[in-house]
């Protein structure tokens, strides 16, 4: 590669601001190549990864098996609508159901947003098939939840900044607080509810998984009120949690369950599985979608779950998620900048002081300067979703950059309130 050709990374950057609908703040670096959990950027700085995108990439990056199925894949076919068969998606289908458990039958689609959708319509028209009005079809789903940015995804986001300024919102969507069975309850009361939408482990929203009990009561409810469970793990599927699916661990069977993010492994591929309560309800021209089931993205993903399924991988994620947890205590210690450390797997959330609330994006600034990739899930918590595939190695480095920048982060920004 011939380094001194590249373009420096202010004259790219300069392109966003010129010609990018400005939706996006992303820190002010150009990232050029990937290997496992580590990035490089455009001025050949190396980067820690525990970010993986937004828990996409799952496998790391560039994952040799991944990259084979892909390139393999773009030799063959591309692409052939859903107006015609081809191998990828039909195996790929066959082995979600297997794997899941439960569901019967696949829809998928290209991002979580439209597996959201698709969830929602199957909500809907579940319960028209049942003979309920309009006004019976209900959906509840949680504050603090994140669902997509569509516009019916977007409404059962309960979080009004997301909302703002986009109404009229559609209709028949209700809300209540996390964890609340209480506040479930009292909305489910007037029996006008079709299914409940929730996060196993809220991710967005703070990293919050559900408390211990919540789901199985949740699902108690639901079958008491003739509604439907719809769990989204685009964030908290696929192995992040410790198993291949969070909700596993809640010793709970939903009707629908939607995938995203880590299902392509940074290929963009969503998928809706649908349980037998609901499979059937869908026929002929009731959805679709020209991009879903690509072949490229059904040939990646289908490489992506045998390997996220593997106890090898799972044995990986309860081992760094100790290591994480340990090192993120070792740093609160020193510093005092934690309040509570939280999650489950490789989904973990460090909440901030108060004295520190609102300054996740600029610890994640100075974590960038130390050569260290983060999220943040709100102004108040920061975010580690790393490869399920990292090293203890890459690990240990990560913690010590993020130690270095709260050590300069917390020295050159004292309490400020
Ligand atoms: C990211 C995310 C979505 C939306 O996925 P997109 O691919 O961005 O549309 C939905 N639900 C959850 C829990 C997510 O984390």
């Amino acid at each position: 590669m011939n380094e001194t050709a590249a373009p420096a990374a202010s004259e790219l950057t300069a392109l966003a601001g010129r010609y990018w609908l400005p939706v996006y703040r992303p820190r002010d670096l150009v990232l050029a190549r990937g290997e496992g959990s580590r990035l490089w950027d455009s001025e050949g700085r190396d980067y820690v990864d525990l970010a993986a995108g937004i828990a996409v990439c799952s496998l790391g990056h560039c994952d040799p098996d991944l990259t084979a199925a892909l390139v393999e894949q773009a030799g063959r076919l591309w692409h052939t609508s859903n107006a015609f068969y081809s191998e990828p998606p039909l195996r790929l289908a066959e082995e979600l159901v297997t794997a899941s458990r439960f569901a019967r039958r696949v829809f998928l689609c290209n991002s979580g947003a439209e597996a959201n959708e698709a969830a929602i319509k199957l909500v809907r028209k579940w319960a028209a098939s049942e003979g309920r009005n309009p006004q019976q079809r209900v959906i509840v789903s949680c504050r603090g939840s994140f669902h997509g940015r569509t516009l019916a995804a977007v409404t059962a986001t309960a979080q009004p900044k997301y909302q703002a300024g986009y109404e009229p919102l559609p209709q028949g969507f209700r809300y209540v607080d996390f964890n609340d069975l209480t506040g479930l309850e009292v909305a489910m009361a007037a029996g006008d509810v079709a299914a409940v939408l929730l996060e196993p482990v809220q991710g967005e929203g703070g990293v919050t998984p559900v408390a211990p009990g919540y789901l199985r009561a949740v699902r108690e409810l639901c079958d008491r009120h003739g509604a439907l469970l719809v769990l989204d793990e685009i964030q908290c599927g696929m192995g992040r949690t410790g198993t291949l699916f969070a909700h596993w661990q809640d010793d709970v069977v939903p009707d629908i369950v939607t995938l995203a993010k880590a299902l392509g492994g940074g290929f963009p591929v969503g998928a809706m599985l649908a349980g037998p309560k609901v499979a059937d309800v869908m026929q002929f021209g009731a959805h679709g979608s020209t991009f879903g089931g690509n072949p490229l993205a059904s040939a990646v993903a289908r490489v992506a779950l045998r390997k996220l399924s593997s106890p090898e991988v799972a044995a990986n994620v309860t081992r760094q998620s100790r290591a994480l947890r340990e090192g993120l205590k070792a740093i609160d210690a020193e510093l005092q900048v934690f309040s509570d450390i939280r999650g489950r797997g490789l989904m973990l959330g460090a909440q901030l002081r108060d004295q520190y609330a609102g300054r996740a994006g600029e610890i994640l600034d100075a974590c960038a300067r130390e050569g260290l990739m983060a999220l943040q899930a709100g102004p108040d918590v920061l975010r580690f979703v790393p490869a399920l595939t990292i090293t203890d190695a890459d690990v240990a480095e990560g913690l010590a950059r993020l130690a270095r920048a709260l050590r300069t982060f917390t020295a050159a920004a004292p309490a400020s309130r």
